[in-house]
C-alpha cells in the first residue's frame, strides 16, 4: 500500500552517521534521501545495497531495506536482487576502494550487463577506512600516506571512461559540494531504465584535506548529455573529471528482456520459468 507522502527526513533511520564531521558522505546520504522523497518511493520498495568501506555504511542511515555486504561484491547482489525482484528501486553504493579495486570486475560487468540499478561510487580517492592507503583513483604523486611516501606512481582510473568503454548507458558526475544538484542528479539516476552510473566527488576531510580545494576546480556541465559513446569517449578522454552534471546518456534495453519478449522466444520462456 501507498505511504502518506513522506518528506526527506522520514526516510532516515534514526542512527547517528559516524562518519567525520566534513566528510562527503554527508551530501550523499541527504540528497539520497532527497531523491527518495522528490519521487515518492514507499520505504519497502527500495534496497541499498554497499560493499565495505566508511560510504558503505550508508544502509544503515536510509529507512528501506538494506544489505551491508562483503567488499567490492555489492554490484552482485544488487543485480541479483534487481533481476529477481523489479518491483524494487535496487541501489548498490560503495567507495573508490570497495567499487574500483576488490570491486572492479563486478564493476565493469554491470555496466555491460545493465540491470535497472542506480550505482552511487562515493570517491574520495583513497581508502578512508583502513586509514589512508591509495586507491585505483589515487593521484600518481599523491604523497601523504606512508604506505606510498613518494606517491603510489600508478596512473589513476577514470571512472566515467572506464564505465563507457565497459557498455554504461547512463553516466553522471556530483559532488559532496552541490548537494542540491547531487539530490537531482540521484532522482535522475533512479528514474533511468537500466544501469545508471553516479560518480561522485565525496571528499574525505581526514586523509585528504586537500580536496576541500575541489570546489575550486568543480564545475557544472550545462550542455545537454552526450548522447552517442563515440563521443562521450572524446569527452571523458579529455576532461579533467571535474565537470559535473548528467555527462552521457543513450537509450539501450536493460537486461534481463521484458517478460513478453522473453516469453516470445522459447529458450527465453524456459531460461526464466518460475
Ligand atoms: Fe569520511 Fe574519510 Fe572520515 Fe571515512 S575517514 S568517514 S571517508 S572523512
Ligand atoms: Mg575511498
Amino acid at each position: 500500500m501507498a505511504e502518506a507522502a513522506l518528506r526527506p527526513k522520514d526516510y532516515k533511520s534514526g542512527l547517528k552517521p559516524i562518519w567525520c564531521p566534513g566528510c562527503g558522505h554527508y551530501a550523499v546520504l541527504n540528497g539520497l534521501v532527497k531523491a527518495l522523497a522528490a519521487l515518492g518511493l514507499d520505504r519497502d520498495r527500495v534496497a541499498l545495497v554497499s560493499g565495505i568501506g566508511c560510504s558503505s555504511r550508508l544502509p544503515a542511515y536510509v529507512d528501506s531495506y538494506g544489505f551491508h555486504g562483503v567488499h567490492g561484491r555489492g554490484l552482485a547482489v544488487a543485480q541479483g536482487l534487481a533481476v529477481a525482484r523489479p518491483d524494487l528501486a535496487v541501489i548498490a553504493l560503495g567507495g573508490d576502494g570497495d567499487g574500483f579495486s576488490i570491486g572492479g570486475n563486478h564493476f565493469i560487468h554491470a555496466c555491460r550487463r545493465n540491470v535497472d540499478i542506480t550505482y552511487i561510487a562515493m570517491d574520495n580517492e583513497v581508502y578512508g577506512m583502513t586509514k589512508g592507503q591509495a586507491s585505483p583513483t589515487t593521484p600518481m604523486d599523491w604523497d601523504h600516506s606512508k604506505l606510498t611516501p613518494h606517491g603510489p606512481g600508478i596512473r589513476p582510473f577514470k571512472p566515467a571512461a572506464l564505465a563507457l568503454a565497459a557498455g554504461a548507458p547512463w553516466i553522471a558526475r556530483g559532488y559532496s559540494g552541490n548537494p542540491n544538484q547531487l539530490a537531482k542528479l540521484l532522482a535522475a539516476a533512479l528514474e533511468h531504465r537500466g544501469f545508471s552510473f553516479l560518480h561522485v566527488l565525496s571528499q574525505c576531510i581526514t586523509y585528504c584535506p586537500e580536496q576541500t580545494d575541489w570546489k575550486a576546480v568543480v564545475s557544472e556541465r550545462e550542455d545537454d548529455p552526450v548522447a552517442h559513446a563515440d563521443a562521450a569517449a572524446q569527452l571523458f578522454l579529455a576532461e579533467d573529471g571535474f565537470a559535473t552534471g548528467l555527462l552521457y546518456a543513450e537509450p539501450r534495453t536493460p537486461w534481463p528482456p521484458a517478460a513478453p519478449a522473453a516469453a516470445a522466444d522459447p529458450r527465453l520462456a524456459e531460461a526464466f520459468r518460475p
